[in-house]
């Protein structure tokens, strides 16, 4: 007797250092030889409350977790699992949510006996799902602030890298672009060619017709160099007010020069719709440059296709020219 109440102490002890609340329900009779009374005093309920709450406590555990925790009881009285674990929220008599847990098991069970003892205890998880809940919503918020660096780092890099106006890559993506490619062309002996291309006597569009309309013929030839060259290859962009290059991989010096000739043709033809009454017609002067032993960085060879340039504006405009005499 004194061995059975020493015992009785110490598991008392045990339960009330670890926070726990032991319940026992027999599950033949449906009686309740142990009943948690601890948590119910933990949520404010006095003892006649307590009473008769403890056989309807389904009534206090919050609306979402009733089937999670039905579904955990049925679990392990059918035997698929070996104990009864569940973690679901219990109202407090102010009407406020806090975390429990269950665990549990039906002892003396074997083949032919199914057990009657369901044994377990609750324990207050509170402040672990408090912490648990801070860590996801920072984490949640962690990687919505992640995405939104990622978007504005992209949109960062576009913009470094895009002319405004136009929409075409700027002189810093072409000199990027122009460095690599000129590495790879001769590290893989592949041809490469710059095509430098200025609208002729573009002043005169300003002075006719104003800036606005003189930005409108700029945004259709960028988008007419765009049309004519390989997509996801040749790269256009405009390095002035109203001069662009087009960088071709891949692209031999007569490949280049058929290219620019074609180029010159089509924008000499083409009638452009700014919106006024007129049509403007606009001619392009286009200078060519391909990769030669004598080239060793893409500096130089933008300072080939300027020259040619020159040459084709002094030709008199509306044409095409190469430095043929440097490239041997
Ligand atoms: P050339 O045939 O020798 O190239 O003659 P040009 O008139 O085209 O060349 P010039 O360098 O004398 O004039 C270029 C003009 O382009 C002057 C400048 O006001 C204009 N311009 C530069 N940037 C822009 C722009 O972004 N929008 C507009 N509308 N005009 C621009
Ligand atoms: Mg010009
Ligand atoms: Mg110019």
């Amino acid at each position: 007797m004194v061995e059975h109440d020493s015992n009785k102490e110490r598991l008392e002890l045990a339960l009330e250092a670890a926070g726990l609340d032991l319940w026992e329900n027999d599950l033949v009779t449906g009686e309740v030889p142990c009943k948690a009374h601890k948590i119910f005093a933990e949520l404010g309920y006095s003892p006649d409350e307590s009473a008769a709450l403890i056989d309807d406590m389904f009534h206090i555990i919050h609306p979402d977790d009733v089937a999670r925790v039905q579904q955990a009881i049925a679990s392990h009285v059918s035997g698929k699992t070996d104990q009864y674990r569940c973690e679901f929220r219990v109202r407090a008599k102010s009407g406020e949510w806090f975390w429990y847990a269950n665990y549990g098991r039906i002892m003396d069970r074997n083949s032919e006996n199914p057990g009657k003892r369901f044994i377990g205890v609750t324990f207050n998880i509170h402040d672990r799902k408090r912490r648990e809940d801070m860590l996801e919503s920072m984490n949640r918020q962690l990687t919505e602030q992640n995405a939104l660096l990622e978007n504005m780092n992209t949109l960062l890099q576009t913009l470094a890298t895009t002319d405004p106006l136009t929409g075409v890559a700027n002189r810093r993506k072409l000199v990027e672009e122009g460095n690599s490619e000129l590495l790879r062309a001769q590290r893989f002996g592949q041809p490469l060619s710059l095509l430098i291309l200025d609208i002729d006597n573009f002043k005169l569009v300003n002075d006719s017709w104003g800036h606005p309309v003189g930005d409108q013929v700029i945004c259709t030839i960028a988008r007419t160099c765009g049309q004519a060259v390989r997509a996801n290859l040749d790269i256009v962009a405009r390095i002035g007010g109203e001069e662009f290059a087009i960088l071709l991989p891949q692209t031999d010096f007569d490949a280049a020069l058929d290219m620019a000739q074609r180029l010159c043709n089509i924008i000499a033809k083409l009638p452009i719709d700014t919106g006024i009454p007129d049509i403007i017609k606009c001619t392009v002067s286009i200078g060519v440059a391909a990769l030669t032993p004598a080239i060793h960085s893409f500096e130089q060879l933008l300072l080939e296709a300027d020259r040619a340039l020159y040459q084709a504006k002094d030709a008199g405009r509306n044409c095409i020219s190469c430095n043929r005499a440097e490239r041997r």
